[in-house]
């Protein structure tokens, strides 16, 4: 029989499965500004100064391998509040006309797109010409096509492109990884992801599709489907979906209110999801296998994340996931560091195939094959 403390112990012992995540010792929420490393500090530019540049700028004020120098807006006003907020210099703020020339600021190391999803393909490829290292936001891009472009942009212009996937770096995430990967579920053959929420404002680009790319699927879903991969472990070979549209004023043609879809893996194992933007109380993942279980609810909110698991409550630190995210990310682009969960951009393209395969296996009512 396995005991809390027989847990604790495999716990303590797994914890150097993750030996670059020093934030692990940490146990209360990183606030405050620190003092960086003594190492390579990556010096970033943020892109689109809105509701989600914002939380990672407030959050990167407590990094200490990344630093805020530099942002890029469509609005000369943001800029000037952004200058005086986080201390950057006039010189490091551009417009969308001109960031190309971001190609001659050796004080810039990368750019993190945080723009809409629609946008990021173009912004990429620009920050690649320029010789600079690209952090795009999720989805990487709105379909696998234009992922593979941004993928080989940046292999071609010799910088890195990261995904902004918070969630490969969350502590109580990465010991539901590390316990699957060490076999404490025994063999898993069932996940089941619940992503979405209720959307607002009907007018916002979330659901004006030459920007979004889609609708819940794109923005929300994406959680469950890049969490069927890192909680399975595998990669799918086939979907299934079902589209349910209940308001087609706020969710027009080509933006999804509600998509059930499911994932069949190389082992046999199945995922099972829901992404919708009309219901709330949906951010819960569940992993089954033949001697345990795991689960996360909330389990891809800012947090905290909660988790449990047949040997009981997961009790990992809190951390502000984009503090924790930045500073993983310098050590991968300056250091060459590898993640726990992969996040580069062809991690972006898997999920990208399989959005293209789900809104396929809507459109043609059957069962669509993955390649990734
Ligand atoms: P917002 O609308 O709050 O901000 C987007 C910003 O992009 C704008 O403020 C604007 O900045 C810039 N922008 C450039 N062109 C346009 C345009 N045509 N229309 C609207 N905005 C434009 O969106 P979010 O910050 O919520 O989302 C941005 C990206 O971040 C999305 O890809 C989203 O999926 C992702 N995201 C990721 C999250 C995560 O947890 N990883 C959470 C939330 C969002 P400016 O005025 O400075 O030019």
């Amino acid at each position: 029989m396995n005991s809390r403390r027989d847990f604790l112990q495999k716990l303590a012992a797994s914890a150097i499965a993750f030996p670059s995540l020093s934030y692990l010792t940490t146990a209360a929420p990183l606030t405050g500004c620190n003092t960086l490393h003594d190492g390579p500090v990556l010096r970033v530019a943020i892109m689109g100064l809105g509701s989600y540049g914002t939380r990672v700028a407030e959050a990167m004020r407590s990094c200490t391998k990344a630093k805020l120098v530099g942002a890029i807006s469509g609005h000369p006003d943001k800029l000037k509040s952004w200058q005086t907020r986080y201390n950057i210099p006039e010189k490091n703020c551009y417009n969308y006309e001109n960031y190309d020339a971001i190609r001659n600021n050796p004080d810039i190391d990368a750019v993190y797109v945080i723009t809409p999803n629609a946008l990021h393909k173009e912004a990429v490829i620009r920050i690649a010409k320029a010789g600079k290292h690209a952090i795009s936001e999720k989805p990487m891009s709105v379909n696998a096509r234009d992922g593979q472009e941004m993928v080989d942009a940046c292999k071609k212009a010799g910088v890195k492109l990261l995904v902004g996937y918070r969630m490969h770096f969350e502590p109580h995430t990465l010991q539901v990884v590390g316990m699957r990967k060490s076999g404490q579920f025994g063999t898993v053959r069932f996940f089941q992801g619940l992503s979405g929420f209720t959307i607002g404002d009907p007018t916002q680009w979330r659901l004006n599709k030459q920007l979004s790319g889609g609708g819940s699927l794109m923005d929300i879903g994406i959680y469950s489907i890049n969490g069927a991969r890192y909680m399975i472990g595998e990669d799918p070979i086939w979907v299934t979906a079902q589209e349910i549209k209940t308001d087609k004023v706020k969710f027009k043609e080509g933006v999804d209110e509600t998509i059930q879809f499911q994932l069949g893996f190389p082992s046999g194992a199945v995922a099972s999801c829901l992404s919708t933007y009309s219901m709330n109380n949906l951010d819960r993942f569940f992993l089954d296998g033949s001697q345990g279980w795991a689960e996360m609810w909330p389990s891809t909110g800012y947090g905290p994340i909660k988790g449990r698991t047949h040997l009981g409550e997961i009790n990992q630190p809190i951390v502000t996931h984009q503090t924790v995210q930045m500073d993983e990310m310098s050590g991968i682009i300056l250091q060459g560091q590898q993640p726990v969960v992969p996040v580069d951009g062809e991690e972006g393209v898997k999920d990208l195939k399989i959005i293209d395969g789900i809104y396929a296996a809507i459109a043609l009512g059957k069962r669509v094959d993955l390649q990734l």
